[in-house]
């Protein structure tokens, strides 16, 4: 399948040579800021070639919007314009562009720059999952757990919403790394990591907070409800059995919750608080026999 690059002037003839040139890739021609706007709420594409002179908004007003998206902001934009002094193209990149080309252009470069930003891009997306994903599980990891956190407590100093966090904790997971080796023991983690992902809601946040602990940040959503939903989750893992290789594996883990009802003063959360009061009423489940999830004390 042909890669889409999206070609936004508002001189048809500009846009026509552009296509005619860029036949290995899917190219859609649109005329302004608007029009690229709406096509990108429903469609993606890998690269915007974009002119910069254009009535109404123009290109580099086209890129900031695009910048401030949380997820258009990762489709790179190379500038493509007769604005050729070193002040255009220093207010270019400072407008989020990834590469600048100035027209007239030969067509052989301007080939060899899209495809080189594309694979540049690439590779930083990649890049940029893996410092936030864990390996083994493919869950979130801690750093993006706090970084996550720390945002959602800031949204909800500013809007009266709803926040809750879970840490659980496997129970005696040692002995299943001491009875059936260490990949077991993996398994059993990547199992439960796929069991929080299935049964979370879409936007809410699971990550692996170390070794056999994982967190869930429920969005807009008190303690109550998320202890329901882990509850369903403890519910399933509880009455599963767990085949690796030869091995049949039963295990249960321990659950705190807390949210931002437990803080009397709103204004002053910090997510190393709010871990703290998750922390210990995981710990009080552990001392009360395992197997549980507690929100309050
Ligand atoms: P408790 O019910 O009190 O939580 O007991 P536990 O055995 O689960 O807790 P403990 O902290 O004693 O042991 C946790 C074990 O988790 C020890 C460690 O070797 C293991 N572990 C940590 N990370 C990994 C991993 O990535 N893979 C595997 N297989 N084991 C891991
Ligand atoms: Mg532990
Ligand atoms: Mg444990």
């Amino acid at each position: 399948m042909k890669k889409k690059v999206l070609i936004i002037d508002d001189e048809h003839a500009n846009r026509y040579l552009l296509e005619n040139i860029l036949d290995e890739y899917e190219t859609i021609s649109l005329e302004n800021g608007q029009k690229l706007w709406d096509y990108l709420q429903d469609n993606h594409a890998v690269l915007i070639l974009l002119d910069i002179m254009m009535p109404n908004e123009d290109g580099y007003q086209i890129a900031k919007k695009l910048s401030l998206d949380e997820i258009l902001k990762d489709i790179p934009i190379i500038f493509l314009t007769a604005k050729d002094a070193a002040q255009d193209i220093k207010k270019g990149f400072e407008s989020g562009g990834y590469d600048y080309i100035t027209k007239p252009f030969d067509e052989m470069t301007l080939k060899i720059r899209i495809q080189s930003v594309i694979e540049k891009k690439n590779l930083e997306l990649q890049l940029k999952k893996q410092a936030i994903t864990d390996p083994l599980t493919n869950l979130y990891n801690r750093r993006y757990f706090f970084d996550r956190l720390d945002k959602q407590i800031e949204f909800i100093k500013r809007n009266k919403n709803d926040l809750s966090v879970a840490i659980l904790d496997i129970d005696f997971f040692k002995k299943i790394n001491d009875s059936y080796g260490h990949l077991a023991g993996d398994f059993i983690l990547q199992e439960l990591s796929g069991k929080l992902v299935k049964y979370i809601r879409p936007y809410d946040i699971a990550a692996r907070y170390g070794g056999e602990e994982f967190v869930v940040i429920f969005i807009d959503c008190n303690k109550k409800k998320s202890k329901l939903i882990m509850q369903r989750i403890k519910d399933k893992i509880e009455n599963n059995s767990y085949n690796y290789e030869n091995f049949k594996m039963n295990f249960t883990f321990s659950c705190g919750i807390a949210d931002i009802n437990d803080f009397p003063d709103q204004k002053v959360i910090t997510s190393k608080e709010f871990i703290k009061i998750a922390d210990d009423r995981l710990l009080e489940a552990k001392r009360s026999g395992r197997n549980m999830i507690i929100n309050m004390l």
